[in-house]
């Protein structure tokens, strides 16, 4: 479950998912892995400020079933308003802090998402209730796996990092993600406020 792309063309975070490669680093210090520092987007500092990071995920799509990008996001935003209805009481995009990044090509790798929710609005449930639960919608909507984990505090920086992971190769510009270049990623209008919230008050310390 999970494997999206094989051999050398898997994504590095795929790689550390499964085979657990940098997590001995990461769960005896904070101290972060600077292997990959050149792999990431500047976004990674702002998301190391968040206190609450919940659950963390990582969602396939079937090769029949890749789509259009407009037509994967819309998937996403799905699943995040049936998460929204049943945790929070109401079918918002934005009640949720969400961060998402979506990685692939149509040549040799396949289209996916790496995901993360804040536990705003999720507070009177438990990480794994809601991981059962998005894997289960995420068969639903995607026809397609999911492998969703409660937040690994122990990974400390080094989680955050795997959610702003640079791709090996240029990326097209598109309409509906930020980023640079080489990433595309997107977050909640209540992640961003937070963000930016936590931001202005680091900064008048
Ligand atoms: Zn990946």
């Amino acid at each position: 479950m999970g494997v999206v792309t094989q051999g050398h063309n898997q994504c590095l975070e795929c790689c550390i998912v499964e085979k657990g490669i940098g997590m001995e680093a990461s769960a005896s210090s904070s101290i972060r892995d600077s292997r990959y520092s050149h792999l990431h987007d500047p976004i990674y500092h702002s998301l190391d400020l968040v206190p609450n990071w919940f659950i963390y995920g990582h969602l396939t799509l079937e090769r029949h079933l890749q789509c259009s990008e407009k037509e994967r996001l819309d998937k996403f935003k799905m699943l995040i308003r049936d998460v929204s209805k049943r945790f929070a009481g109401r079918r918002d995009l934005n009640s949720l802090g969400w961060f998402l990044r979506e990685e692939g090509n149509f040549a040799d790798k396949r289209f996916h998402f790496h995901f993360s929710l804040t536990s705003d609005e999720l507070e009177r449930t438990t990480p794994e209730v809601v991981c059962r639960y998005i894997g289960k919608q995420w068969m639903k909507i995607a026809k397609s796996t999911a492998k969703v984990e409660p937040w690994d505090k122990s990974k400390g920086s080094l989680g955050r990092w795997y959610l702003t992971q640079l791709e090996q190769y240029r990326v097209k510009p598109s309409r509906f993600y930020n980023g640079g270049e080489d990433c595309r990623w997107k977050m909640s209008t209540s992640l961003f406020t937070k963000i930016k919230k936590l931001t202005t008050e680091r900064n008048s310390q």
